[in-house]
């Protein structure tokens, strides 16, 4: 089944148009990316998703509910947990209180997001002011993760991290793939991109310009789209 369909949405930062035409589809248990060069559209993509930047055209459904007029809290309701780019966290809570904070029932626990992430489970006490940044971004995660979503969306998520805790967050995205959870997935490190995706869609000035499986994701289109 279809999870989520974007269908030319088109969205606006006041009078500035940053979308003109977005298309893109997650189906149940699949790893999508959303790729592109910088400015062009994936935040806003995800910010449109979510319902904090209402597309003015277009048509955004989640396992065939119409977002649209939804706001934001009750998207998130619906099943989509957002990581979003520079990883919120509450500062003044331990790690444990922000994880059970955001927590709705299911199979994501305190004790899951300690399986996933051990290094978060010994800081479980610490606030979360005191974590390191990679620290920060599991937990953010983990935060997605304990309210149970159908579709965990992943803005930027290794971004600014050192390689060794970079290397931890895709581990931890392959573990969620083979746990068959659908993801929605924004970051520049096409190697472990094209590792883990089912299929891959490129935004260019706020349009989609090529769709398809990482295999196809050639080197002369990886040149053209993303300029590698
Ligand atoms: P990056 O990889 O740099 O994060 P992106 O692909 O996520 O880029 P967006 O952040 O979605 O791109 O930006 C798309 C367009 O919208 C850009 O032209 C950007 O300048 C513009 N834009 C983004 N945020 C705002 C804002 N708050 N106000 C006005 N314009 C914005």
């Amino acid at each position: 089944m279809t999870l989520l369909e974007v269908s030319g949405i088109e969205t606006f930062y006041g009078k500035s148009q940053a979308l003109f035409g977005v298309e893109l589809e997650v189906e149940e248990g699949e790893v999508v990316t959303l790729m592109g060069r910088n400015g062009m559209g994936k935040t806003t993509t995800i910010r449109s998703i979510c319902g904090l930047n209402r597309p003015r055209t277009g048509r955004i459904a989640f396992a065939g509910t119409d977002l649209s007029r939804l706001p934001p809290h009750r998207i998130a309701q619906l099943g989509i947990g957002l990581v979003p780019e520079g990883r919120r966290c509450f500062p003044n809570l331990t790690v444990r209180e922000n994880l059970i904070v955001s927590a709705r029932p299911g199979k994501w626990t305190l004790d899951s997001v300690e399986a996933l992430f051990p290094r978060l489970g010994e800081r479980f006490g610490q606030y979360a002011n005191t974590l390191s940044g990679g620290e920060q971004q599991m937990l953010a995660i983990g935060r997605a993760l304990m309210t149970n979503p159908r579709l965990v969306i992943l803005d930027e998520a290794t971004e600014g991290l050192a390689p060794v805790i970079r290397d931890d967050i895709w581990a931890a995205i392959a573990k969620l793939k083979r746990e068959g959870e659908a993801i929605l997935l924004v970051d520049k490190t096409i190697d472990e991109i094209l590792a883990v995706a089912d299929r891959c869609v490129v935004l260019e000035k706020g349009k989609t310009v090529w769709r398809g499986k990482p295999g196809e994701f050639a080197a002369d289109l990886q040149n053209r789209y993303l300029g590698l």
